[in-house]
């Protein structure tokens, strides 16, 4: 692309306002004006990845097709714009400094000082520019992590200053997203944490073009004519981004509020098209307007914090609205599972998922989780953990290999049904060394899986250390547990499935990475269809 143009979301007053949600949503308003855009999202912390992060405090842990392991917003910004992102799609702190030190190491600065202006804020211009350098793209979204004002935050908003100077103002544009909050004792809405935000960003050498500003409550023109006067900013320019019942009513409300149409005078660009949101509206409509309802449950660890499940619960969404269906999910803990309380526990629901995670605490309750499943004949979806419990529960309970388990939790078991993978034989640092991002499987015809994809080869992403051990393949396949997927390279066992039963699948993969709200994921579709019929 000749002239790639560069968009830069900042957050200010508070995190957590949604700037992923922003960022996806206006990537997808301009690729729906014919444009080619990604979005980029640099986060300030000094972790050179969040794949060593727990889940309780960052959510999930979101894995690219290329292998990277990355922060949760980058779901959103694949499940909104239906593209795949990459390794460059996601900065650290820690990255940062972790390339600048190993060319530190190898001389290659020739005996200068090493500082964080230019040469901190030099690494972060170039892996902003990274992505404009492939020629894919006509824009690029950059959404800054953090707070306006944070310490750690300073060095990319130099970084951002630098590149309005080196780009031209036509080439880049500012959007800078903040609360508005509402008193309830005045009843009204404030604007000074807007304006003091905006300070901050002034002191530091940057006028945003736009603003958008989250509330509660419908701001008035007044207010908007205020934030205007006080942020130097045109009232065009001041954008509400009111609370929704669904984050993909979004991009509908931001185009109510031209933002997309705004932005592109900013940038001086025509749209390429008509703007072309017809299947956006269509999914939006069958969302609110759902005739079905199901009750499906998430057996995890991590349930008190929902994010750790995001591209589960988005995926669930995706396949609700594909099955016209309302999909209430209810978040379990599986510590407070056990065989006296779980039939209790589990009546009533459509269908179980199991969920992915790391570890021994909570493994019975899950287990316990796929007995019933399995037993009662209720949908059932392991997902990469998930999978390994259901063998774990099938070797057990139908094989009769009491102590079967998976050499994760114990290195004791006579029966080690799941086991390290050859290739982690070896490797003891944690960061980056699962077995990660996309690999080809093969799908056995005459399976629900093959049925339910309509088609032989797939391509899934992992994150996982441990497989299903071959050596018991045999022993499975005769009681009724079968393989239903084998990566053609290695045959590791990347499905499992029960014939016998509705709908029993277990995946080594996590499928959640790949469903879209143009293309919600196959096997989330075939599962909650499953679990309606068993609604009756
Ligand atoms: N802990 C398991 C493994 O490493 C499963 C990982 C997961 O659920 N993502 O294989």
């Amino acid at each position: 692309m000749a002239n790639t143009k560069y968009i830069f979301v900042t957050g200010g007053v508070t995190s957590s306002l949604g700037k992923g949600i922003i960022s996806a949503s206006l990537g997808r308003l301009l690729q729906a004006r014919g444009f080619s855009v990604t979005i980029q999202k640099l986060d300030p912390y000094i972790n050179v990845d969040p794949g060593t992060l727990n889940p309780y405090e960052h959510g999930e842990c979101y894995v690219t097709d290329d292998g990277a392991e990355t922060d949760l917003d980058l779901g959103h910004y694949e499940r909104f714009l239906d593209i795949q992102t990459t390794q460059a799609n996601n900065v650290t702190t820690g990255r940062i400094y972790q390339s600048v030190i190993n060319k530190e190491r190898r001389g290659d600065y020739l005996g200068k000082t090493v500082q964080v202006i230019p040469h901190i804020t030099d690494e972060i211009k170039r892996r902003i520019m990274l992505l404009g350098k492939t020629g894919k793209y006509d824009i690029i979204i950059t959404e800054i992590g953090g707070t306006v004002g944070d310490i750690e935050s300073l060095p990319y908003i130099e970084s951002v200053r630098q590149l309005r100077w080196d780009l031209g103002h036509e080439n880049t544009a500012i959007i800078h997203l903040t609360l508005v909050p509402y008193l309830n004792a005045s009843g009204e809405l404030k604007t000074k944490p807007t304006q003091h935000s905006v300070k901050v960003l002034l002191e530091n050498g940057i006028q945003p073009d736009i603003l958008v500003l989250r509330t509660e409550h419908h701001l008035t023109r007044e207010i908007r004519k205020k934030v205007s006067l006080f942020c130097n900013v045109n009232l065009e320019s001041v954008i509400q981004s009111i609370d929704v019942s669904t984050i993909y009513e979004v991009p509908l409300l931001m185009h109510e509020e031209n933002l997309d149409k705004t932005i592109l005078e900013k940038l001086r660009i025509k749209s390429k098209t008509p703007i072309k949101m017809g299947p956006w509206r269509d999914f939006v409509f069958k969302l609110k307007n759902a005739k079905k309802e199901v009750n499906i449950v998430l057996v995890g660890k991590y349930v008190e914090l929902m994010d750790s499940y995001k591209s589960i619960l988005e995926s669930l969404v995706h396949a609700g609205a594909t099955n016209n269906a309302r999909i209430n999910v209810e978040c379990l803990h599986s510590e407070l599972l056990n065989s006296t309380n779980i039939s209790k526990k589990l009546d009533g629901f459509d269908g179980i998922i199991v969920a992915p995670g790391f570890g021994d605490r909570g493994i019975d309750g899950k287990i316990l989780a796929v007995q019933y499943a399995r037993t009662k004949k209720v949908p059932f979806f392991g997902i990469c953990l998930g999978l390994q419990v259901a063998v774990v529960e099938f070797a057990r309970n139908v094989l009769g290999y009491e102590d079967a388990h998976s050499t994760e939790m114990t290195n004791m078991t006579k029966h080690p049904v799941i086991d390290l993978m050859e290739e982690q034989k070896g490797i003891t640092e944690k960061g980056g060394t699962m077995r990660l991002g996309g690999y080809s499987c093969e799908l056995y015809e005459s399976t629900k899986v093959y049925r339910a994809y309509r088609k032989k080869m797939i391509r899934e992403r992992h994150r996982h250390r441990y497989e299903f051990n071959n050596d018991y393949l045999t022993d499975f396949e005769k009681q009724g547990m079968i393989a239903a997927g084998v990566n053609p390279e290695s045959n590791l066992i990347e499905i499992m499935e029960q014939p016998d039963h509705p709908w029993f699948i277990g995946t080594q993969f996590h499928p959640e990475y790949n469903s879209t709200v143009l293309n919600p994921h196959p096997l989330f579709v075939s599962f909650i269809k499953a679990a309606i019929d068993y609604s009756g």
